[in-house]
């Protein structure tokens, strides 16, 4: 599929001769954003945050399409099976020090919805006999590899809905949920139900 890449011909997205699906690449580079003309600043647009939603690179299962999402309301982080991967805690890292940066409050003040989106006949799963890529992938072991689940959605997106509970530096009155779309039927099903991503703190005991 990239078997341009690295030898002398250039990317084939970077060609503007090069057809993609019988268009030339211009056709989409020339294009209006179709959200219009105007699209908001960066400060402004974070007020108006409402999703980061973490999801697979699959072409079948792109999260606006698949929740409807508007332009402007999400953050949209995607990968190799929409998963928790060391590389992906970095990306919410720079993203929550842009948010410092431009001295905004993502979502304006309401809690952000976090949103894992996993798919049957995830390409990942064909990875499953190739362990040393997928260990360095999620920087585990070979014998670590298990607790990623990686041929199971429903179990892999409860894995790493929990992963996401345990950062502290996510705020714990935001909300996190855990999704699986069913390519063949188009159903998105609700794994973990959306929650907070921490109980509110009890206050400690006296004394
Ligand atoms: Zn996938």
């Amino acid at each position: 599929m990239w078997g341009n890449v690295g030898t002398d011909r250039p990317f084939p997205a970077c060609d503007s001769e090069n057809p993609v699906n019988g268009r030339s690449v211009t056709a989409f580079s020339s294009r209006p954003s179709a959200a219009g003309a105007f699209l908001p600043s960066l400060p402004q647009a974070l007020r108006n945050l409402r999703a980061i939603i973490i999801g697979c690179a699959d072409m079948r299962v792109d999260p606006a399409h698949v929740l409807g999402i508007k332009s402007g309301e999400a953050v949209v982080i995607r990968n190799i099976g929409g998963r928790i991967t060391p590389g992906l805690l970095e990306q919410l890292a720079l993203l929550g020090r842009i948010g410092e940066v431009a001295g905004e409050v993502a979502g304006g003040g309401e809690e952000l919805h976090i949103v894992v989106l996993h798919h049957t006949d995830c390409g990942i799963t064909r990875l499953a006999g190739d362990p040393a890529l997928l260990a360095r992938y999620f920087q585990v072991s070979e014998g670590e590899l298990r607790t990623k689940a990686v041929t199971d959605p429903r179990a892999a997106v409860a894995i790493d809905v929990a992963l996401l509970r345990e950062i502290p530096a996510l705020p714990g009155e935001w909300f996190v949920s855990g999704l699986v779309c069913d390519v063949k039927t188009g159903v998105v099903d609700i794994v973990v139900p959306p929650a907070r991503i921490r109980r509110a703190q009890t206050t400690g005991s006296a004394g």
